[in-house]
């Protein structure tokens, strides 16, 4: 499970990002590249995949990309938590 963690979102339905994670953002299906004052954008404008909670300017988030879900800062923390969990051997 990969889950990866913004800072802050640009907008409500889009955050720029590096090239770096373009690659991630176009496995979860969310890459936008024509955006006229970003390279390469996360399109988060769906909100949370848990509550459904919208991406609000300057909010921490979270995207697991193994299901494309982009995740409120609350849904995303839990969700890495399980996958720590998942991957401790006990
Ligand atoms: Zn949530």
């Amino acid at each position: 499970m990969t889950t990866i963690r913004f800072e802050a979102a640009d907008a409500a339905d889009y955050t720029a990002i590096g090239e770096g994670l373009t690659r991630p953002a176009r496995a979860a299906g969310r890459l936008a590249t024509d955006r006229a004052d970003a390279k390469y954008a996360l399109v988060h404008g769906d909100g949370c995949g848990v509550c459904g909670r919208a991406i609000e300017p300057g909010d921490a988030f979270y995207l697991d990309v193994d299901s494309g879900d982009v995740l409120c800062e609350d849904h995303g923390r839990e969700r890495r938590a399980d996958g720590e969990r998942d991957g401790r051997a006990e």
